[in-house]
Order: structure tokens, then C-alpha cells, then sequence
């Protein structure tokens, strides 16, 4: 019987079973455990968003503002006598195709909103890899990223204007939904990545942007890390910038080849794949990306004639997470550096692979110098866990002190919490918590995580 005081809601909104309740308890994150007591409300308009936040500031209840619970670092998992407000079910669309821009519920799917705004000849750019799953509400929470930022940007870049209601069940409007529009500070960007701290999101007003061409591929292989770096320094200064810059570091590309055969040369150090979606010039753009990965070095280079050709020279690159199940228990890490630095953190990750013994991938969106090192532990052998747990410790520090941050999409959280002190440093720390009181003075919204 839980001891959590229930909102007045329309029957079927608290969810009664047990074992329903649970399947909203935890999120991606490794780890993720559900408390002994929690509600889990799964909203169906803003009305219930409102009366659950209103309930929860009067009998001071955490509140965990919740999508479709693929966080990485622990951000959607349910609080010990706290609230699962889910919001999936918001998942209103309408696209204004002379305007170029869509205004959605926070439930509506990434993949799904990409879809029906291409069917109206527009292209939402934000693509994390979770698109099939997740939702727009924690993409905006997360100031999510993904494989196209090198050129697109991030959620942020795209977010006009949002619906949000505040603890206290307070619903205010931020933004615009014109192109342009200054008036004020920007209290939108405030709430982008502000991962369910400030309030619960429940409309975005999205800008959208003309279609792309279906994107070419070149996929090169190097034999030194330093040839990776002068490719990736030369495709980022091309004026025509690539939509898409992939790293695979040897110890992926020895993986993927774990999986199926994709062609890998056993010797080589690491992969980049770059990719072109410039209306009418895709096929110029990749055979100039290959000469130039040529120029820095590269042993190899394929470049792909058509759309079904590039999509297999991915692959190998979509080969990788399925690589990482079959190879056992990890964490993915999430580090940012600068890009032309890429190729030494990959290098010092390897020495620390060598030093402690502890197995370290190195993958992600080399454009941008936004690695998701994986680090492997095995279940059965005693302190192999805690010696994971130190490599991944091991590796925020190497990104900090490389001038990096230490996430560059996949938020802090509950799991990244003890870390954001050495980025930000308590000054900081003191003034974001300021204003975290000021939109949420009793300190409901996902408290912990990570403010
Ligand atoms: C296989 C896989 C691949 C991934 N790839 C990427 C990637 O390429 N790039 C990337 O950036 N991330 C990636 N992620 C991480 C994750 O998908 C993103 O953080 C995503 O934005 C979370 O969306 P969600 O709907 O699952 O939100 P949830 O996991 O449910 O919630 C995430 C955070 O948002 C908050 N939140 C959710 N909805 C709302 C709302 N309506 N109002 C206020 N706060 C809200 C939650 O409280 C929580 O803090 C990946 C995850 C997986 C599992």
C-alpha cells in the first residue's frame, strides 16, 4: 500500500497495477533500479499535468517528469515516495508548412514527427539515435543531440517557443512561433536541457527547415589516430559542412567485424564516415571529402554512388550497440572535447585500457568531438566492476582537462551528478540553484538530478 497521497485525477490516469507501474519506473540508464514507493500518473492533456503539479507542491511530493524513459544517465527513473508524471500521451500535431514550424505535445515521437514533416516536403534535423523511441518533451529536456548536430545543430537550435507548466501547476508560454523575435530574456533556452528541473514541457513550437537530399556516404579507414584528426580537421574547415562526421576507433571496428564481416582491415586504427545530404551536390560533396581523407593520410576510402549504397556503408557503424550486448555488461560514457583533440583522447583512453585492464570503445560523432566511450566490466569477476567504474571516472577527467565538458548530450542526471561540481565549480553550482528555487521554491522537480 503505498503512503504517497494521490492527485484527484480522472479514473485510469494513476495507474493501479503494480507491474504496469513498474515498467515506468526505471530508464536506460545502467543500473536503473525502481523504488519501493512510487505513483506513476500518465497524463492525457494538460489539465492533469497541471493537477498533478499543483497536488505535488501542496504535499511536497518529487515530481519525475517523464517520456519515453530512454535517459542514459538517470534522469526519467522514478524518486523513493515520488510521482512518475508521464506525458507520453500528449501527442498532439500541427504543422504549419508556410511558417516552417510544428507545434507538438511533449509525447509526440522524434522519428514520427521527422516523418510527417517530410511528407510536407520539411525536415526536422534534430536525430538522436534513440528517434524511434523517444519523445520530443525529453528532447527538449535534454537538449538532445544526435548524428546530424555537425551541420544542424542541436534540439536547442530548433525550439521557438514552449508551453510549460511550473510546480504549483502555474502553465506559462515562453518564446515566439515567428522566425525572428528578441523581446525579453530567453527563458526558452533556459528550459532547453534543463532536464525536468524547471518545469514539465507540454508544447514545443519547432522550427522546421527546407528538405535535404537522401545523404552519400565516403567511409575511410586510417592507420594512425593523427591521420584521424588532420581528416577531421580538414572535413570541418570544408565550406560545404558534411551532415554526418562518425569515429570508430580500432576496438570498435574490432567488434563490429565480431558481428558480421563488414570488410575492416584488422590493422586499422580507426574509421570515419562522413556523409553529404546538400541538395543537388551530395555526389561532389563526398568524392571531395574522400579526396580530402585521402590528403590526411587515409589507407582506404570508399564512396558510395547511390542512397542504397551509402546506407550499407553505415552498416557497420549500426553494427555497433548490438557489438556492445553481445560483448557484455558496460556503461556508455558521453564526453565532449575539442574536435582537434579527438585523436588524443582516443589515444590516452587506449593507454588507460592498457593500464587498468579494463576494455574502453571509443565511437561517436567525431564531427563534433562527441565520443561515447564504452567501458565493459565482467559480471563474474570480483573488482572488475569497480575498476570500470574508475576507467569511467578516468576518462571525465581526461575530457575536463582537455578543455571538454562532461556530457555533450546525454545530460547529467542522477548518474553524472557527483561530476558537474568540477565543470561548473560551486559559484556556479550556487546561482543555477538559485534559479532552479526561483521557477520551483519547494524543490520538487526532479530534485537530485542533478541540481
Ligand atoms: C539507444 C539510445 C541511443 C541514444 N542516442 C542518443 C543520441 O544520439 N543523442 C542524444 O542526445 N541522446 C541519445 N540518447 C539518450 C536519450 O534518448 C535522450 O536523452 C532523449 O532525449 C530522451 O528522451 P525521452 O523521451 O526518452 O525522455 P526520458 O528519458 O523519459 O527523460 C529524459 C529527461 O527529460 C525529462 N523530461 C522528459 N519529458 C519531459 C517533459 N515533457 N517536460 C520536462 N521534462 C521532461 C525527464 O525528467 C528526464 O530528465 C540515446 C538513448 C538510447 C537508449
Amino acid at each position: 500500500m503505498s503512503q504517497i497521497t494521490a492527485p484527484d485525477l480522472e479514473p485510469g490516469r494513476v495507474v493501479a497495477d503494480r507491474d504496469v507501474a513498474l515498467a515506468y519506473a526505471t530508464d536506460y540508464s545502467h543500473g536503473s533500479t525502481a523504488p519501493d514507493d512510487f505513483l506513476v500518473v500518465r497524463a492525457r492533456d494538460r489539465d492533469d499535468v497541471v493537477a498533478v503539479l499543483e497536488h505535488a507542491q501542496a504535499h511536497r511530493i518529487p515530481v519525475v517528469p517523464q517520456g519515453a524513459r530512454t535517459s542514459l544517465c538517470g534522469a526519467a527513473t522514478a524518486l523513493e515516495g515520488g510521482i512518475v508524471l508521464n506525458v507520453e500521451a500528449l501527442r498532439s500535431t500541427r504543422i504549419e508548412v508556410d511558417e516552417r514550424y510544428a507545434v507538438v505535445g511533449p509525447g509526440v515521437n522524434t522519428a514520427a514527427l521527422k516523418q510527417a514533416v517530410a511528407a510536407e516536403g520539411l525536415f526536422y534535423p534534430p536525430d538522436p539515435a534513440s528517434s524511434p523511441m523517444c519523445t520530443i518533451g525529453g528532447n527538449v529536456a535534454t537538449n538532445a543531440g544526435g548524428l546530424c548536430c555537425v551541420k544542424y545543430g542541436v534540439t536547442a537550435d530548433y525550439v521557438r517557443g514552449l508551453e510549460v507548466v511550473l510546480a504549483g501547476g502555474e502553465a506559462i508560454r515562453t518564446g515566439r512561433r515567428t522566425a525572428k523575435g528578441v523581446a525579453g530574456l530567453d527563458l526558452t533556452g533556459l528550459f532547453v536541457g534543463s532536464e525536468g528541473q524547471l518545469g514539465v514541457v507540454t508544447e514545443a513550437v519547432l522550427k522546421l527547415v527546407p528538405a535535404a537530399d537522401a545523404p552519400l556516404t565516403a567511409l575511410a579507414t586510417f592507420g594512425s589516430l593523427e591521420q584521424v584528426t588532420r581528416g577531421l580537421v580538414a572535413l570541418r574547415a570544408d565550406r560545404h559542412s558534411p551532415n554526418l562526421i562518425e569515429v570508430l576507433d580500432h576496438a570498435s571496428l574490432q567488434l563490429i567485424q565480431q558481428v558480421e564481416d563488414f570488410g575492416f582491415p584488422a590493422d586499422a586504427q580507426a574509421a570515419l564516415l562522413v556523409q553529404s545530404d546538400r541538395p543537388g551536390h551530395t555526389a561532389e560533396d563526398v568524392q571531395r571529402y574522400a579526396d580530402l581523407l585521402t590528403a590526411a593520410g587515409a589507407v582506404e576510402v570508399a564512396v558510395a554512388d547511390d542512397p542504397q549504397e551509402a546506407d550499407a556503408l553505415m552498416a557497420g557503424r549500426r553494427a555497433l550497440a548490438p557489438s556492445f550486448e553481445l560483448k557484455g555488461p558496460h556503461f556508455i560514457e558521453d564526453v565532449c572535447v575539442p574536435v582537434g583533440r579527438l585523436g588524443e583522447l582516443i589515444a590516452r583512453a587506449e593507454e588507460l585500457s592498457a593500464r587498468s585492464g579494463v576494455d574502453i570503445v571509443m565511437s561517436g560523432h567525431g564531427g563534433d568531438g562527441n565520443l561515447h566511450p564504452t567501458v565493459f566490466y565482467a559480471e563474474d569477476v570480483p573488482g572488475s566492476r569497480e575498476r570500470a567504474e574508475e576507467a569511467f571516472e578516468s576518462l571525465v577527467d581526461l575530457a575536463l582537462g582537455m578543455g571538454g565538458t562532461i556530457t555533450g548530450e546525454h545530460g547529467v542526471g542522477a548518474l553524472k551528478r557527483q561530476w558537474l561540481p568540477r565543470e561548473l565549480g560551486e559559484a556556479e553550482l550556487a546561482r543555477q540553484r538559485a534559479i532552479k528555487a526561483m521557477f520551483d521554491p519547494v524543490g520538487i522537480l526532479n530534485p537530485g538530478r542533478p541540481l
